[in-house]
């Protein structure tokens, strides 16, 4: 059913992950569905005919629960309205005209079934009748619970399914649906919904696939089989585009081309700035699977590792030894450059579902990341364990997430004392000099960094939740983002004490946050007085290339400017026209 929209259409969001695809599209509905016709062989189809049977009866069963729960905390009459539902999902017209879709299209029942229950509705939308337009309604809803059954949506919307590349259109994007896409077949993403820096726009630049978020209403107004271009630079999708348009999206391909080229040349060499300032340019990474793009890219090493990946989208928490291997096999392969683990992060945008957490009025202020791990000392452990354990094998060192207060801190580092002191007993060995950081993403932490700093080895500003939680502004949130300014002179301040406090107790501070990737802010945070840059490896490259074209000199007085600004716009600005002067091939692919 593709081709709602007529003619070339534009939609606009936000621009999260840089690259242009273009491709039919799969629409993931609200509900999370994407009915994708797949052609079955022979034997199979008797097989899907029982599948969808089974479907019914457990559509059947389920609303037979819903409505005795009505019953019980309602009224009869309420509950009375899902027989019609029951009713439906008897009729023998719509069941054999399913049935012989199968059989005749040698097809799967879900996309059988989407057929003829969308015929049907269409029909009953038409009539005048208002009583028949509201069994529409109602054929609509059932329609989605045996959908759902079909699919398997329970537990989480299944990807499986893909079989040819597509652009994946969806309301919105979990994470830990984001960390399944196959790159072979999601050659990009949008959502109606999001913020630049949500962990799924994270993935989306770690998967390095272009990606677009907070293009309102797209995932209403788009049907699967829709022939999109996703312009993950500008932040652009163009349904049906014209020949011209497809003609100067061509010419933005050379541009890229081009731009390539000049950053492969800075790979092999190091983040130093023209008079001899060296940045520790590192990256930012999910999973084992990240250190190929981490060699390619040219960074030193890993400046965030955020495991709470390993624990998604499977039945149980990966083991001590489960987690060793993984840390050991990045340690080893980025040897002898340093791979900073950050312990787990979950909570906030990022749930587990083994691990039950239930769902907060306010995840992000809620039970995350440190919180989650104190509590759970044993899951806890696990993780220490497997830290120390591999520190043994390479350059491994620590940092904790979300530390508020110096309570925090000291019982995580008690609990490793204790990790220590058991491994000790066992025989196992370990780095005793392992290093110890704090993240810096929340503003108290700020307030006591010069406390904090006397106890770690180093910090590392996690501007993701620092501009969050300092602005007040939901970091996954399109209605806010034009509050979540990492420009704002609050901002700059937080990080310039952060600075400050970290240098004057002798450690040194890095960025891992998004904004670190972002070659318009790097000379700013480099002014700043930051020692070290994490980001994603897809961006690294033009981070270097930046760097490698200021001067400590010039981002000082960029730093010291934007300090005394009292406009975020203003700031915003002059970071743009420094780095468009300094690097103006950076910018040529974008609007
Ligand atoms: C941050 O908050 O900036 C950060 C790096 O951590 P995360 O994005 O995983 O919350
Ligand atoms: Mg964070």
């Amino acid at each position: 059913m593709a081709g709602l929209v007529k003619g070339e259409k534009f939609y606009r969001g936000i621009a999260v992950s840089a690259g242009v695809c273009r491709s039919k599209v799969v629409v993931l509905h609200r509900s999370r569905r994407a009915i994708i016709k797949r052609d079955l062989p022979p034997e199979s189809v008797a097989p899907e005919i029982k599948r969808f049977e089974h479907a019914l009866v457990r559509t059947r069963q389920q609303i037979t629960e819903v409505q005795r729960r009505v019953a019980d905390t309602m009224s009869s009459s309420e509950a009375d309205i899902f027989d019609a539902h029951l009713l439906m999902l008897e009729d023998r017209v719509l069941i054999e005209e399913v049935i012989k879709i199968i059989h005749e299209q040698r097809t799967n029942a879900d996309y059988a079934f989407h057929t003829a229950a969308d015929r049907y509705i269409a029909v009953l939308e038409a009539v005048e009748d208002e009583y028949l337009r509201e069994r529409a309604a109602d054929l609509r809803d059932l329609s989605g619970r045996v959908l759902d059954n079909l699919l398997e949506v329970k537990d989480q919307f299944n990807l499986r399914h893909l079989t040819e590349p597509c652009i994946l259109v969806a309301h919105d994007l979990s994470p830990s649906m984001t960390a399944q896409l196959d790159r072979k077949f999601v050659l990009g993403f949008v959502t109606d919904i999001g913020g630049k820096t949500s962990h799924t726009a994270i993935l989306a630049r770690s998967l390095d696939i272009p990606a677009v978020v907070g293009a309102q209403g797209i995932s209403e107004e788009l049907e699967t089989g829709d022939y999109a271009l996703l312009d993950g630079y500008n932040g652009t999708v163009v349904v049906n585009p014209t020949d011209q348009t497809l003609f100067e999206y061509g010419q933005l391909a050379k541009i890229k081309a081009s731009l390539d080229e000049k950053l492969r040349e800075v790979q092999s060499q190091s983040a130093v700035t023209l008079d001899g300032r060296t940045i520790h340019l590192s990256a930012n990474i999910e999973d084992q699977h990240d250190v190929k793009a981490v060699l390619a890219h040219g960074a030193e090493g890993v400046g965030l590792f955020r495991t709470e990946f390993l624990f998604i989208n499977r039945e149980h928490p990966p083991t001590e030894e489960e987690q060793l291997q993984v840390y050991r096999e990045v340690a080893a392969a980025l040897k002898p450059h340093s791979v900073i683990i950050r312990t787990l992060d979950l909570g906030g945008d990022k749930f587990a579902s083994h691990l039950q957490l239930a769902r907060e009025m306010n995840p992000f202020l809620g039970w995350r990341a440190i919180r989650f791990c104190l509590a759970q000392p044993e899951l806890f452990r696990a993780q220490l364990r497997a830290i120390l354990r591999a520190s043994a094998e390479g350059n491994v060192k620590m940092m904790y997430p979300m530390i508020s207060g110096l309570d925090e801190l000291i019982q995580a580092n008690t609990l490793v004392e204790k990790c220590k002191v058991e491994l000790r007993a066992e025989n196992i060995p370990f780095a005793e000099n392992l290093e110890i950081g704090a993240m810096i993403e929340i503003p108290s932490a700020v307030l006591i960094a010069d406390t904090l700093a006397k106890r770690v080895k180093f910090f590392s500003i996690g501007s993701n939740d620092l501009i969050q939680y300092t602005l007040a502004a939901d970091r996954t949130n399109e209605k806010v983002s034009h509050l979540y300014e990492p420009t704002h002179p609050a901002i700059l301040r937080l990080i310039k004490m952060t600075v400050d406090a970290a240098h004057a107790n002798g450690i040194w501070v890095g960025v891992c946050g998004e904004i670190a990737g972002d070659a318009i802010l790097a000379p700013l945070l480099v002014g700043l007085g930051v020692d070290e840059l994490s980001a994603a490896p897809a961006v690294i490259d033009q981070v270097k290339y930046i760097i490698r074209r200021i001067k400590l000199t010039e981002a000082r007085q960029l730093a010291e400017t934007a300090l005394t600004s009292e406009s975020p716009t203003e700031i915003f600005a002059r970071c743009i026209e420094f780095a468009r002067q300094t690097a103006p091939s950076l910018f040529e692919n974008k609007a």
